[in-house]
């Protein structure tokens, strides 16, 4: 269990170092062998936990470096699941989208060999947090050609939650359940509940958590607050902070992971402006329900602007900390 106050986190993602980059490009033409393949992922793993720790960061993880597209990286993994080629999603940018072409089968361990990892080359004081993305948005972002809708979304909860034994099993306290696509169609929240329950049935965890971003928390709250989790931790800095009052509407039961970083802004937010973000978190939530992380996940960013990024997220949490002790 975590007992520092404002714990600071990442959401998952963070960028690649270049060097791994191009040598999983070389990987992929067949012209790298496995066993050096293994070898360099280790290496970046090590790289991005220390670089994590240097930061400061309290509750981290390897910032997800063996893993591709947060739906992708699953559905490759699950039996069941086939994919017929990228398919454009907005401007020029691909998204391999599977298809659930046969009955999904759980495919055994698909993270716990990660956490194994990050728990053996971090500092044995960090807590470390296992992002696993969640039913509803593999279901929302594949193509389905057998179940119905809830029948998908239920099944890929099954198998989630079967994975979260396991990593429970293996050591693992806090979960994130990643779930972007819950805030994009408010109608289903009740569906996102009943997936969200089957995936943490019967696991014993110090912390569940529901990571959601693009916005539109005014359409899924206060509903969300009925939701067997500790913890939302949701993108506040992309919009401004808009959604702010309805949090303050009705009381914020829940723990709130708040958003205070940019993913989508390369520059660097002031320690001053940090500050004020976190000051705001403290209007929804007391010291003791917030948790300080960014928007979402930042592989997108420039590596270095990601790296201030943390940095100065830190100093600031540091700076609040003092003020409210
Ligand atoms: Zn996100």
């Amino acid at each position: 269990m975590i007992n520092k106050l404002l714990p600071t986190t990442i959401i998952g993602s963070y960028p690649k170092p270049k060097w791994f980059t191009k040598v999983k490009s070389i990987h992929e033409k067949g012209k790298f062998g496995e066993e050096k393949m293994e070898e360099a992922e280790n290496d970046a793993c090590k790289v991005i936990i220390d670089e994590h720790e240097i930061c400061g960061i309290d509750v981290l993880n390897d910032g997800e470096m063996r893993r591709t597209e947060m739906v992708e990286h699953f559905a490759s993994k699950i039996p069941g699941f086939k994919f017929y080629g990228p398919v454009r999603v907005w401007g020029n940018n691909y998204f391999n989208k599977p298809s659930v072409t046969r009955e999904l089968k759980d495919p055994g361990p698909m993270l716990v060999d990660e956490f194994k990892f990050i728990k053996k080359h971090s500092d044995e004081n960090n807590y470390i947090k296992m992002p696993i993305t969640g039913p509803y948005t593999i279901a929302d972002w594949s193509f389905n050609e057998i179940y119905s809708r809830k029948e998908l979304i239920m099944r890929l909860a099954d198998i989630i939650n079967s994975e979260i034994k396991r990593l429970a099993d293996a050591g693992v306290k806090c979960i994130q359940l990643d779930e972007p696509a819950l805030s994009t169609h408010p109608s289903e929240v009740d569906l996102v509940k009943e997936a969200t329950s089957k995936v943490f049935d019967n696991v014993k965890l110090d912390k569940k958590i529901i990571h959601a971003c693009y916005g539109k928390f005014d359409q899924i709250y206060p509903e969300i607050l009925d939701f067997e989790v500790d913890q939302f931790s949701l993108e506040f800095a992309n919009n401004n902070f808009e959604f702010l009052d309805i949090f303050k509407e009705n009381e914020f039961t829940k723990e709130l992971g708040l958003g205070c970083i940019d993913v989508h802004k390369s520059e660097v937010e002031s320690v001053s402006d940090i500050e004020n973000n976190i000051n705001r978190g403290l209007n929804i939530v007391p010291p003791e329900k917030l948790w300080i992380n960014p928007d979402c996940g930042m592989k997108l960013l420039p590596r270095k602007s990601a790296y201030l990024k943390l940095k100065n997220m830190v100093k600031a949490t540091n700076i609040v900390r003092e003020e409210i002790e």
